[in-house]
């Protein structure tokens, strides 16, 4: 026997990696899922942007049933924004601005059955402080207006239901002033001229989405077709909006979608469920991108040259970058599974939708690179992820209900990284065609819809018959840290045998528990190599291998 190889596959740390004494939960109120009265059913709003002022006029007309017995008015958020008028069924209705609950409430001329359905209107204006940000004219760039509503700010802009658990179709008349134009999500139903020298722009999305995905960019752009996506249903077209003169890069920056759109479409064994597929580049853009229905909004650093490096911080001394432009563009549009149609019920089930496109990014990553690149991804994942543990002492489960505010939910090492990568280690437990299929069965029960993870382990039990109660409890639901491994082992010759011991040295506290994980040992000898995968459980596992 010349040497012996032990390689504990997916997220397990090695022996060497210094335990953090006194690991630590993040702290803040418990935030289940949030109460709602009222089921949105379609957002109908015409909205006037008023580029030099800053400022949005609207007139919302919101069609919606009642969840309640005798409901007897309608409660929306509203945070800052200046009320003028109210309708219920169509007649004007009193109303009320409740700043200290950031909503207007607006009375019905009479209680409503549960189920019972009606419309109310409200027409305001803002100086939006958030959700909407404005981008005043300079001597280089047009002015500009974009929204951000992740984290619960769409109510800056529009009276709304503000949270994810609601999903409805959204119907927006978008007016500004020459030479803007105006871009949301779903189909373009018509552009008309107004005499005043305004045009108007509708905007129409019929299938359901939570009110954080609506979108409305304002701006100079330039059109551009990448093609379209060819699909078992049909064809989808793809264009990306970027400003005049950067045309060329963004041709570069977005010329794999189509071919990422067929490709997630048999991976998850769901073909791409929207009208189109636009992405549009945006000026000073809060985040890299978002992936707010049938638009995704991006980052101009994404408007590279060829030369330009893949990624937005570049580390001289890295063999390989972390998170390129490409790995941003696959992420974004696996959001439109993963996240669009299906969508966490509250913030605290985010990883269903962030870990699941950080885990799809990587796929593509795999697809169009190289199995070799997919391996060096999540080796650097790993890293990232236990160097910010190591740093903070901070872990969690992935399932959490417990924030001081939702941009802790969005914790880069912990929902993007380690979350990936716990889904690459329940793919490795199930197998790819099981879990792949899975995924495809649990895309269909919750589509238009919202989920939580306890649905997925469902999936998993009734599309192939696993109990995967015990991974839930050790990565989703319970625990919050990782396994840190004591390997030790020994050649018994009698035998033929290797007697492996592995131990589980991680901190024994209440929500820090022992791991049960397959993992791939690998015993190479003389003869050749042999991967045997046994499994990890409990404080202390021992195992006697075959090694002739
Ligand atoms: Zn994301």
């Amino acid at each position: 026997m010349r040497r012996i190889v032990v390689l504990l596959a997916f997220v397990c740390c090695p022996a060497a990696a210094q335990v953090v004494p006194g690991h630590r939960l993040p702290e803040g109120p418990e935030r289940p899922v949030r109460d709602r009265e009222i089921h949105i059913e379609r957002y109908r709003a015409d909205l006037k942007f008023d580029m030099p002022r800053e400022e949005i006029s609207g007139n919302a007309t919101i069609a919606l049933s009642s969840m309640r017995s005798g409901l007897t008015e309608v409660a929306l958020d509203a945070a800052g924004l200046d009320v003028t008028g109210a309708t219920a069924s169509g007649s004007p209705a009193k109303f009320q601005v409740d700043r200290t609950a950031r909503a207007v409430r607006i009375t019905l001329p009479r209680p409503l059955a549960a189920g019972e359905k009606t419309t109310v209107g409200v027409t305001w204006s803002v100086h939006p402080k958030t959700g909407m940000y404005f981008f005043p004219a300079t001597r280089m760039r047009a002015a500009q207006a974009w929204n951000y509503g992740e984290g619960g700010l769409h109510d800056g802009w529009l009276p709304i239901y503000n949270d994810v658990n609601d999903k409805f179709a959204v119907d927006l008349a978008v007016t500004v002033a020459k030479p803007y134009s105006a871009l949301a999500n779903g189909v373009l139903t018509e552009t008309r001229e107004n005499s005043d020298g305004t045009r108007t722009f509708h905007w129409v999305q019929e299938k359901p989405i939570p009110n954080y995905l609506i979108t409305v960019d304002v701006g100079e752009f330039a059109r551009l077709p990448i093609g379209e996506a060819k699909l078992s249903t049909g064809a989808v077209p793809l264009s990306a909006w970027t400003p005049p003169g950067t045309e060329a890069k963004a041709a570069l920056a977005f010329r794999d979608t189509p071919k990422m759109v067929e490709f997630f479409s048999e991976r998850f064994g769901y073909p791409f469920p929207w009208a189109k597929y636009d992405q549009v580049a945006l000026r000073e853009f809060a985040v890299g991108a978002m992936e707010t229905t049938t638009l995704t909004g991006f980052s101009e650093s994404h408007l590279k040259g060829p030369d330009d490096p893949p990624d937005s911080s570049p580390a001289l001394d890295e063999a390989y970058p972390t998170w390129t432009y490409e790995d941003t563009v696959s992420h974004e549009l696996a959001h439109h599974w993963f996240g669009d149609l299906v969508t966490c019920r509250s913030l605290g089930s985010i990883w269903l939708n962030e870990s699941f496109a950080s885990f799809c990014h990587t796929v593509w990553n795999g697809h169009a690179h190289g199995e070799d690149d997919l391996t060096y991804q999540r080796w650097r994942y790993l890293n990232k992820y236990l160097d910010y543990v190591r740093g903070t002492g901070t872990v969690r489960p992935m399932e959490f209900l417990r924030y001081k505010s939702p941009s802790a939910m969005y914790q880069t090492e912990t929902t993007y990284l380690k979350g990936s990568l716990v889904l690459h280690m329940l793919r490795h437990i199930v197998g790819d065609s099981d879990f792949y299929r899975t995924l495809s069965d649990y895309l269909r029960a919750h589509q238009f819809d919202n989920a939580e993870s306890e649905d997925l382990k469902q999936a998993f039990e009734s599309s192939c018959g696993r109990n995967l109660s015990w991974f839930f409890d050790d990565w989703i639901r319970g625990g919050g840290g990782h396994p840190v491994f004591e390997v030790s082992y020994r050649w018994v010759p009698e035998r033929k045998q290797v007697d492996l011991t592995v131990k589980q040295i991680q901190a024994d506290l209440s929500f820090e528990n022992d791991f049960r994980l397959p993992v791939d040992v690998e015993i190479a000898t003389r003869s050749g190599v042999r991967q045997h995968r046994v499994e990890v459980s409990g404080w202390s596992t021992s195992i006697a291998l075959p090694s002739e």
